[in-house]
């Protein structure tokens, strides 16, 4: 039914940079076969996920929508693809992103952008805008992305459906493409909270191939869930959050949203977080940094891309990069080479890791008061194509409320909370203390 559903609205989504059916369907007959024998592998067995085409699926095609690797195919499986395999589920389609993740409506895609289910004229977001949109259009129920400044919480806000960004740390990034590797974390999109539950407690835990990767206890989410169901949380409303440059309707819906949880029991603080307004010139800096330093290993040489006009090695590195790379990923390794060059290094790097801490501080002085944040997830709903691909400032902005949540490593998911006026989704973003997953779902639950 999921393939068929695909095979009407992808002309017109475009969430899929490929979709193998064969592939799909054997993977959905071994499921039957296991449901007849008794032997069903958990909750999600023969449930269909689509994977972030940076998540490495063994066989498959890996491409992060670019260019540089458009014929590549992955030789082994991403930790959170052994742990859905374990557990039975189909995997589906390659879901398209800006390149390397780098983005905010797939138009950075090397390949098509894909479209808004609500209004094929709007972006998605991005950078995971396939994982979002093809579980707005009913293409899967559900879907992983990769979240390194909003790249979920964004997406999933514009396409009305729940994203979410665990804690760093949290789930493993062995067989993530690296994009900033100390703020990339892998996380669920699916249409309720309770389906989020399920398939981030299907991908947590510790993995040594990860070194950043924490081994603790993961409770019960579904369970935790549904055991806050009366608890009274006090909520916390950052005042920095609700500023100019806010769409007025978001506002209207997020303070909804707000209300709601005051006329339901909770109690609403307002907080502060005075270092806001850093969060995205420090990660501009950061994340571009890591970048450059991580995408030099797309060299020509190796799996990429090779240019055939190259004459020599080092004509190789120059021609292959330059073909193969699209002009945002050019814009950044530019920006992260600089930053870390010799004499920028202390001005820049470090300077932007220091505030990183003060970021990471405010957030700890917040949460002394509340149990969680409520904010909008983005300053407005889903753009048009072309509003904002003149300007990369522009572009950058749009994750302007979701960027400190990946500089501090906490957890936060986008959940909808409304419409605009013509007729688009707006999400509530609800922000948690690390580790803290199973209250942050208890909150969003309360409200959906
Ligand atoms: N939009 C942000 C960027 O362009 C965040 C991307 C992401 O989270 N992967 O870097």
């Amino acid at each position: 039914a999921f393939l068929t559903r695909s095979e009407q609205v992808e002309p017109k989504v475009q969430a899929f940079n490929s979709l193998d059916q064969a592939h799909v369907l054997a993977q959905a007959n071994a499921s039957d076969h296991r449901r007849k024998d008794g032997k069903v592998l958990g909750p999600l067995d023969g449930i269909p996920v689509a994977l972030k085409d940076v998540i490495a699926e063994k066989g498959q095609p890996l491409t992060a929508s670019s260019q540089m690797l458009k014929d590549f195919v992955s030789p082994y499986d991403a930790h959170v693809t052994e742990q859905l395999k374990g557990q039975g589920v189909v995997l589906t389609g390659r879901c398209n992103l800006d390149e390397f993740a780098m983005g905010s409506s797939t138009e950075n895609s090397g390949f098509e952008p894909s479209r808004n289910p609500w209004n094929t004229d709007c972006v998605p977001g991005g950078s995971s805008g396939g994982s979002a949109a093809c579980v707005a259009a009913g293409e899967v129920p559900l879907s992983l992305g990769s979240d390194t400044g909003g790249s979920i919480r964004q997406p999933a806000a514009f396409c009305g459906v729940v994203g979410m960004k665990p804690t760093y740390g949290l789930v493993s990034r062995y067989g993530l493409i690296a994009f900033a590797s100390s703020l990339d974390q892998i996380g669920p999109f699916a249409h309720t909270v309770d389906d989020a539950a399920l398939l981030l407690q299907a991908i947590v835990g510790h993995d040594r191939r990860d070194s950043t990767s924490f081994k603790r206890e993961v409770p019960d989410y579904s369970k935790s869930i549904a055991d806050a169901a009366d608890r009274k949380f006090t909520l916390g409303v950052p005042k920095e959050y609700f500023g100019d440059g806010l769409d007025p309707e978001v506002r209207a819906a997020v303070q909804g949203a707000i209300d709601w949880y005051a006329a339901n029991g909770c109690e609403i603080v307002e907080v502060s977080l005075p270092t806001t307004e850093l969060a995205v010139p420090v990660y501009y800096i950061i994340a571009p940094a890591e970048a450059s330093s991580n995408l030099s290993r797309y060299d020509g040489i190796r799996y990429t891309h090779r240019s055939k006009e190259a004459k020599d090695a080092i004509d190789i590195y120059y021609k292959s990069r330059a073909e193969g790379f699209g002009p945002e990923v050019k814009r950044r390794i530019i920006l992260g080479t600089y930053a870390l060059s010799s004499g920028y290094y202390d001005a820049f790097y470090l300077k932007a890791q220091k505030v990183r801490t003060l970021i990471r501080n405010d957030f700890n002085d917040a949460f002394a008061k509340c149990d969680a944040l409520l904010t909008p997830t983005t300053p407005t709903p889903a753009f048009q194509f072309g509003e904002k691909t003149d300007d990369p400032l522009a572009m950058y902005l749009s994750d302007i409320f979701t960027i400190n949540v990946n500089l501090a490593g906490i957890p936060a998911l986008s959940l909808p909370c409304g419409l605009s006026s013509s007729g688009l989704p707006i999400g509530l973003q609800v922000i948690g203390q690390a580790f803290q997953e199973a209250n942050l779902l208890a909150v969003a639950k309360k409200y959906e």
